[in-house]
């Protein structure tokens, strides 16, 4: 395990791609160099064609809620303290699909923005509506 940049506490050397996003501010997403595909997911190989050159692009930020969900109960510790929270998978204007917080109350096909916020040393997505 390297301490190379312990000074807080996360893991900047092994930092996936899309979290290393969350924390300059940005949501990524991948596209596949050989068709052009945008994948929902994080992935090894194209979801449509199976090539394995997928590149990472930064989003705009802009989405449109897919599916809601209100968490009462935290499924762990670290997210007890705000509890309860709002939970949406939203499409990205630009085709993937995320998972991320959002402000309460939004409902299905309302348009929303990405927004950042800090939690147990991760940066976290959070969309609000537009
Ligand atoms: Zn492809």
């Amino acid at each position: 395990m390297s301490h190379d940049r312990a000074d807080d506490g996360a893991q900047h050397g092994a930092m996936h791609p899309y979290a290393a996003g969350l924390a300059a501010g940005l949501v990524r997403y991948q596209v596949c160099e050989d068709c052009g595909e945008a994948q929902s997911l994080g992935r090894h190989a194209c979801h449509f064609c199976g090539s394995v050159r997928l590149a990472w692009r930064d989003a705009s930020g802009l989405a449109t809620v897919h599916s809601v969900t209100e968490v009462v109960r935290a499924p762990d510790e670290s997210f007890q303290s705000i509890a309860p929270y709002t939970l949406v998978l939203a499409t990205l204007d630009e085709g993937p699909r995320v998972m991320a917080h959002a402000e309460p109350g939004v409902t299905i096909g309302e348009r929303v923005r990405a927004t950042f916020f800090q939690h147990g040393g991760r940066t976290l997505l959070r969309f609000r509506r537009e």
